[in-house]
C-alpha cells in the first residue's frame, strides 16, 4: 500500500477501521466494556483477543490519539497521559530505579527542570545536568557508568535552544543509551525527531496538538516493547495518570487541522519577528527563524519550519515590560504557549518572580524579557497591537490592558 502523507494520517488514523459509523471520532465515556463471555474476558486479559479491559489503561477514544500520534511521529505505539509532566513522569519512573543517573540539558521547561532537580532526587535518581549544552564536550563529560538515558528538549521552552539531534542521538547510542526528545515546542508537523534517532518522544499535547488552550494532556511514543508490553501493562496500571476520553477527543480535534495550524502559527510569528527585530524599542530578539539568529542554520536542518515561540528583551526598565504588556488589547496576557490566540507572558513578574534579581540574572531572565507564543490572528492585527504598545512604551504612557475585561469569576 502507498505510504500516507502526514495530513492523511493526521485526519484518518485509527479511526474508520475501528469506529467504521461516524465520520467524527466517538467519544467513549466509559471506565468499563463488558465481555461477551468469561472466555472473551479471558482472552482480552491474556492479551490473545484485541479488547479494551479498564479505562485507567484502556480507552476506544484515547486509543484513536494514541494511534494517530505514533503514526505522526513514525514510532510503533504511543501512551496519552493526563498531562505533559504525567509524561514525563511515568516515562522516569518506568525506566529509573534509585542510584541511577541520567543526562539533561539545563535548557528545559521549568516543571521538566523541577521534576529532575526535586522528584527525581527524592527518588534516589541523580541528574547530570549540561549547562552550556552547545558545548559538545560537556555532554560526553556529563555521560557516568549510572547513566540510562539522554533527555533534551529542542526547541526548548523559553530559551529556544536548539539541540544538534543527530550529534546527541550518536553520543547517547555510542553510549548504548537511549534518546529522548520532547518535542512539544514544535510538533510533529514540523520535526520528527525519529529521523534523527530518537527512541523515544515526549509531548505535551496541552500546546499545539490540542490547539485551543481546552485541555490538559502528554503523550509519549517509543517503540512497542517500551510503550505497550513496559508502561501500559507497568506503571501507567499502577500509577494511573491516564488521558480523559474527552481530553482524547480535543486532542484529536486539534491533530485534525495541525499542520495547516503550525503553517499560519509560523508566518505569523516570522512577520512579528521581523517587526520587532527593526524596531528601536527593542534590545534583542531570540527567534531561531530569523536568518540572524545562531541557531538559524540548525533549526532548518531539523525543522521544516520555526514554530511560534520566540523572545525579545525590551530596552528600559522592569516598569516600561509591564507598561507594554498592559497596553496590548488583542494579545492576551496569559501562562500558555501554543494556542490559536496570542499569548504574551512576563517572566520577571510572573513565572520566574519567585527567583530574585541575583538568580533571575543568573538563569538570564531580563526584567524587560518578553515572550510571545504568536497565533493564529491576523498578521496586521498582531503587528498593530505591539506597535501601539511600543509607542505607548516610548510616551511612558498607562494603559490598562483589556479595558473592555472585568474579573467575573473572583
Ligand atoms: C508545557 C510543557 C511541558 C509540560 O506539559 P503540561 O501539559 O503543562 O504538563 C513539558 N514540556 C514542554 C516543552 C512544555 O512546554
Amino acid at each position: 500500500m502507498l505510504k500516507k502523507g502526514f495530513n492523511t494520517k493526521a485526519l484518518h488514523e485509527g479511526h474508520l477501521e475501528f469506529s467504521p459509523d461516524s465520520v467524527s471520532v466517538p467519544i467513549y465515556q466509559s471506565v468499563a466494556y463488558p465481555y461477551l463471555d468469561a472466555k472473551e474476558a479471558a482472552a482480552i486479559f491474556a492479551a490473545e483477543k484485541p479488547g479494551f479491559t479498564y479505562g485507567r489503561w484502556d480507552n476506544p477514544t484515547v486509543m484513536v490519539f494514541e494511534k494517530r500520534m505514533a503514526a505522526l511521529e513514525n514510532m510503533e505505539a504511543a501512551i496519552a497521559t493526563s498531562s505533559g509532566m504525567a509524561a514525563i513522569l511515568l516515562l522516569c519512573h518506568h525506566m529509573l530505579e534509585a542510584g541511577d543517573e541520567i543526562v539533561s540539558s539545563n535548557r528545559v521547561y521549568g516543571g521538566t527542570f523541577s521534576l529532575f532537580d526535586v522528584g527525581l532526587k527524592k527518588m534516589g535518581i541523580k541528574v547530570n545536568w549540561v549547562k552550556n549544552p552547545e558545548n559538545f564536550d560537556e555532554w560526553e563529560k556529563a555521560i557516568s557508568k549510572k547513566n540510562k538515558f539522554v533527555y533534551v528538549e529542542s526547541p526548548s521552552n523559553p530559551s529556544l535552544y536548539i539541540a544538534d539531534l543527530p550529534a546527541l542521538s550518536k553520543l547517547a547510542k555510542s553510549h548504548k543509551l537511549p534518546f529522548i526528545v520532547d518535542n512539544t515546542i514544535t510538533s510533529p508537523a514540523l520535526q520528527q525527531p525519529v529521523n534523527f534517532g530518537a527512541d523515544a518522544i515526549i509531548h505535551s499535547t496541552t500546546k499545539y496538538i490540542c490547539g485551543n488552550a481546552s485541555s490538559l494532556g502528554g503523550i509519549i511514543c517509543g517503540s512497542k516493547k517500551l510503550i505497550e508490553d513496559g508502561i501500559r501493562k507497568g506503571p501507567m496500571r499502577y500509577m494511573g495518570p491516564s488521558m480523559a476520553p474527552m481530553n482524547a477527543w480535543l486532542s484529536i480535534m486539534g491533530l485534525e487541522t495541525l499542520s495547516l495550524r503550525m503553517e499560519r502559527h509560523c508566518n505569523n510569528a516570522l512577520a512579528v519577528a521581523k517587526f520587532l527585530e527593526k524596531h528601536s524599542l527593542v534590545e534583542s530578539i531570540n527567534y531561531p527563524g530569523l536568518a540572524s539568529n545562531p541557531y538559524h542554520k540548525l533549526m532548518k536542518k531539523q525543522m521544516t519550519s520555526c514554530g511560534s515561540l520566540m523572545s525579545f528583551v525590551l530596552k528600559g526598565n522592569y516598569n516600561d515590560a509591564t507598561r507594554f504588556i498592559d497596553s496590548l488589547k488583542v494579545i492576551i496576557h496569559a501562562t500558555h504557549l501554543g494556542t490559536s490566540k496570542t499569548i504574551v507572558t512576563h517572566p520577571a513578574s510572573t513565572t520566574h518572580s519567585a527567583l530574585g534579581e541575583t538568580e533571575m540574572k543568573k538563569a538570564g531572565i531580563s526584567p524587560t524579557l518578553i515572550r510571545f507564543s504568536v497565533g493564529l490572528e491576523d498578521e496586521h492585527d498582531l503587528i498593530e497591537d505591539i506597535r501601539h504598545a511600543l509607542e505607548n512604551v516610548a510616551k511612558k504612557k498607562t494603559h490598562p490592558a483589556h479595558p473592555s475585561l472585568s474579573r467575573l469569576l473572583y
